[in-house]
């Protein structure tokens, strides 16, 4: 049980703090995400096109390795360091790995993102579970501070590559270098105002999320750094090699490993912990399937808003509505939706129809399946003269998926802090964001296959959607119907 925190605004005041360290972390993630493409292509391989396919690879495995790195920094927090220290050191060596991409060197560039990737995994899934810890075990209000989190991050996804855009478009003109490189500097001050904001607030956790047993020593923290320098040089390997398939064998035996290591736990722990540690489980299964389609938003969709959506918004000559600003809609409506979802099942919570954990993420799925139903729509029988489909139908396909992004990814965070074993939860969070991982590198694998060899049309993405839509409705039905199976599993857990 968390101590008795002071209020602020019907939350523990601590998650105020967390809220603020997180917005930042995100505002440094997030504020390179958009450049890291395109400044690879310009940078190193001269603004050739030929550079696009090595550098989308490397982003993937970027991106699938980021969340993967979580299980690790989960395992330190757990085990070796507590949350705090993990957070902090985390925080640190991202800010240096941010910096370090900042120099104009091919090799120096990958061995920063390794360190953005170490530093993240030792950060990103602890941050998270210190949410959880500032609410009691049966506490109402936890499902509400995870969405409220969840606005934290968004805000830093809005805000951040509007301010880096316009930094690097604006202010230090075209040129690739000397844009690019005040865009990942103003990330890395980002991250330091992150880690900051955590040194001087980490006094109003009052102690939770210390090292596990006792102090543990100052030496603990020297040691997983030098863990973390190690890991660096192999992380910089997987990265070059990079390709797809690759992350794949990397991927699945982790995750395998992961389910095994809670289980395991989970049964040392006790039938109820076992209970708790399977439904979750199934839970990341489903999970991977979201994020597999729920990613297209970067790929696919990217390419049908180039291609094949009408993006004349008041007519020919009128004005554009820039391929970018596709990428903010979800995270606006984030911040737009988050209070009126979290509103509605505190509503329905009063009324005891609350919708159980299971539910939610069917619901999730559902969600995103019926974003995908519009596109087949559209596909099929509102392409104009010129090929193209009205700008209301993608703009309203991310706003739908934003809205099942809300019933399953807080409501995610808020479940692991509830289910995973006890000595584990770190671990747990990490799990969650390998299968994220997960799901994102068959994203991508997935939108290879509806832009194929000769690249998007109407008809190859209209056949891709269809099979998104029947997936996510398959899935989203059948963890409907298992549901009370798995509220079972997690003995009154919801
Ligand atoms: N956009 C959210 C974040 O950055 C969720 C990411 C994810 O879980 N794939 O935390």
């Amino acid at each position: 049980e968390p101590p008795a925190f002071d209020q602020r605004l019907g939350h523990p005041k601590p998650l105020w703090m967390l809220f603020m360290t997180e917005f930042w972390e995100r505002f440094a993630f997030y504020g390179i995400r958009w450049a890291l493409v395109l400044y690879m292509v310009a940078q190193f391989h001269g603004g050739d096109a030929v550079g696009e396919a090595p550098s989308n690879r490397i982003y993937g495995a970027y991106l699938a390795l980021v969340y993967a790195a979580a299980i690790f920094g989960g395992y330190v927090a757990d085990r070796i360091l507590g949350y705090q220290r993990s957070i902090l050191l985390g925080a640190v060596i991202m800010a240096a790995g941010l910096f370090m991409i900042s120099m104009p060197d091919e090799q120096i560039f990958k061995f920063g993102l390794a360190t953005i990737i170490c530093g993240n995994g030792l950060f990103k899934p602890n941050i998270s579970t210190m949410v959880g810890k500032l609410y009691g075990v049966g506490d109402s209000r936890r499902d509400a501070g995870f969405t409220i989190f969840y606005m934290g991050i968004n805000l830093g996804g809005f805000l951040a590559p509007i301010l880096t855009g316009i930094l690097a478009e604006q202010v230090f003109g075209t040129q690739a270098m000397p844009a690019y490189k005040y865009v990942f500097i103003a990330s890395g001050i980002g991250m330091v105002l992150s880690l900051i904001w955590f040194w001087f607030g980490r006094r109003q956790l009052q102690g939770i999320g210390r090292p596990p047993e006792g102090d543990g020593g100052k030496q603990k923290v020297l040691y997983v750094f030098v863990g973390a320098m190690a890991a660096i040089p192999a992380v910089y390997f997987l990265l070059s090699m990079g390709a797809e398939p690759l992350n794949w064998y990397v991927l699945l035996p982790m995750f395998i490993i992961l389910c095994i290591l809670l289980l395991v736990e989970g049964i040392r722990e006790g039938k109820v912990q076992r209970d708790k540690a399977i439904a979750m489980l199934i839970i990341f299964v489903f999970n991977i399937l979201f994020w597999m389609f729920f990613e297209q938003a970067g790929s696919s969709f990217t390419f049908l808003a180039d291609k094949i959506v009408d993006r004349d918004l008041f007519g020919p000559g009128g004005f554009v509505f820039p391929n970018a600003w596709f990428q903010s809609v979800n995270s606006l409506a984030i911040i737009a939706f988050a209070p009126v979802i979290a509103a509605i099942w505190i509503w329905m919570g009063r009324r005891n129809v609350e919708p159980s954990i299971s539910r939610k993420f069917s619901l999730g799925l559902i969600f995103n399946g019926l974003a995908f139903l519009l596109l087949m729509i559209a596909l099929s029988g509102m392409v104009n003269a010129v090929g193209k489909i009205p700008f209301w139908t993608l703009f309203m396909v991310y706003v739908i998926q934003s809205i099942g992004e809300l019933c399953l990814s807080p409501i995610g965070l808020s479940m692991v802090t509830k289910l995973a074993p006890l000595r584990l939860v770190g671990f747990g969070m990490g799990g969650w964001f390998l299968s994220t991982g997960i799901g994102n590198n068959f994203s991508g694998i997935f939108a290879a296959a509806v832009s194929g060899e000769t690249g998007m049309t109407v008809q190859s993405a209209h056949t891709g959607y269809t099979v998104g839509f029947w997936s996510l409705l398959a899935a989203g039905a059948l963890l409907f119907l298992l549901a009370p199976l798995i509220s079972k599993l997690m003995h009154g857990v919801k």
